[in-house]
Parts: C-alpha cells; structure tokens; sequence
C-alpha cells in the first residue's frame, strides 16, 4: 500500500481527505464534528490539556534527582519515552492514522506532531495485540513517574533529610496523580470524540459520523472492511 492513489486522471492524489487540499470541505456533512484537517490550534489544545500532568512530573523528576541523587527513575522514564514515542506508538496506533498519511517522513498531527515516520502507512484498523499494547504503554507512560516519586518519597523519609522534603515531595506525587486524571478525562471528553483514529481504543467518534468518512476515503474503507467491519 502506498500513500498515493493515481485519480482518473492518472495523476497522483492523497490518500486521505485530511490530506487532499481540494476535499470541499466546506460542503461535507461531517466538517466540523471531526478534527480531521490539520490545525496548530488542536496541537496546542491538546499539549494545554496535558499540562496538569507533564507540570508537576518535571518538578517531580528534578527534585527526585536532587533530593535523592537517584536518576534511575529518570533513566527509565527517558528510555520509556524514547521507545514508546520514537518506535512503539506510532507502530501500533499512528501508522493506522489518516494524518499519517501524508507524503513525506515527518509525522504532521494533532499531537505527536514532528516525529519521524519509521513505519509504513496502514489504512486498516488496528488489532487487539495493538490495542492491548497502547493501553499497557499509556498505563506506564502515566504511572511511571507516580512510582518514581513515591520511592523518592521514601528514600526522603527513610534518610531523615528533614520533613519538609518529604511533604514537598509527596505534595507532588498527589499533584501528579490527580493530574495523571485530569489529562485521562480531557482526552476522552474532549479530544477522543473528534479524533480521525478510529479504531483507536480510547476513540469516542460515532459510528455514523466514522462511517461518513470512510466512504469519504476508498482506501481506508476498503481495507476496513476487510477487517470484517461493515458501515451503516
Ligand atoms: S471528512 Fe474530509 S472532506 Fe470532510 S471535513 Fe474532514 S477532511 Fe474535509
Ligand atoms: S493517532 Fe494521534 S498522535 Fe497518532 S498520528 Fe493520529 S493524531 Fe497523531
């Protein structure tokens, strides 16, 4: 499968709506119920709705490392972010994702945004060893840096380095686990329900709004439905 159709004309189109500058959105029936053409303002929204997370875990890794002298929850979490973002996620969730594809090497989209495309674009829908792989990855992704800062915590208290560095400390594991929650809801509330990723386990989009897309979009449709899905 490449990312390009030849059109009646024998000249080269996208393969996707998101990515074909003469779609017409304007007189689609779906525009504006998906985020389905790229804008900076969705990148934007979804890195603000990060923020209660990704804040309180950076304070938390750099007075772990301080505090403690310990970097081995760092390291793991660097390692993590390095193979889960670089090499995993995008094999089992972006490469199945419209924005992925897009001519070119640089993955362009509404949150992984930069990264280099190492895989092969796939129209199809992803499988359950896909599904159960990102659930795990993102559980790791977001629990990480709790455990981390609970030993730090730990190691503080156990030192006797003096109670305030333990309150601070366990002040930002809370932090960190209620923003772990607060990025969890935003995503399924506000970002899942319009995303073009469809057989993504956290996708909230509706079925006839989906389906309105697929038959927008031959190649996915055709290669969805060899999965056994059927539109309505
Ligand atoms: S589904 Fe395709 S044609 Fe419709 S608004 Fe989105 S990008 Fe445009
Ligand atoms: S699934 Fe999300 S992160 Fe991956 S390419 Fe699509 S919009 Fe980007």
């Amino acid at each position: 499968m490449t990312t390009e159709n030849l059109n009646k004309n024998g000249a080269n189109e996208p393969v996707t709506c998101t990515w074909d500058t003469n779609s017409e959105c304007d007189v689609c029936p779906i525009h504006r119920a998906l985020d389905c053409k790229w804008e900076r303002k969705h990148l934007i929204r979804f890195y603000l709705n990060g923020l209660p997370f990704f804040i309180p875990t950076a304070i938390g890794m750099i007075l772990t490392i301080i505090w403690t002298g310990n970097w081995t929850g760092f390291i793991i979490y660097a390692a993590f972010w390095m193979f889960f973002f670089g090499f995993f996620e995008i094999y089992v969730l972006c490469r199945h994702c419209p924005y992925y594809s897009e001519e070119g090497r640089i993955l362009h989209c509404l949150a992984n945004h930069g990264l280099l495309k190492i895989w092969k674009y796939n129209p199809g829908t992803m499988n359950r060893w896909e599904k159960a792989g990102l659930l795990i990855g993102l559980i790791l992704f977001l629990g990480i840096p709790v455990v981390t800062f609970i030993f730090g915590t730990l190691t503080l208290y156990e030192a006797e380095t003096g109670i305030f560095f333990v309150i601070i400390l366990s002040g930002i594991t809370f932090l960190t686990f209620g923003g772990t929650l607060i990025f969890g809801k935003n995503l399924v509330t506000k970002i899942c329900p319009h995303c073009v990723n469809f057989s993504c386990p956290l996708n909230r989009v509706p079925k006839e709004v989906r389906d309105a897309y697929l038959k927008r979009n031959p190649v996915m449709k055709q290669a969805w439905e060899k999965t056994g899905y059927r539109l309505g």
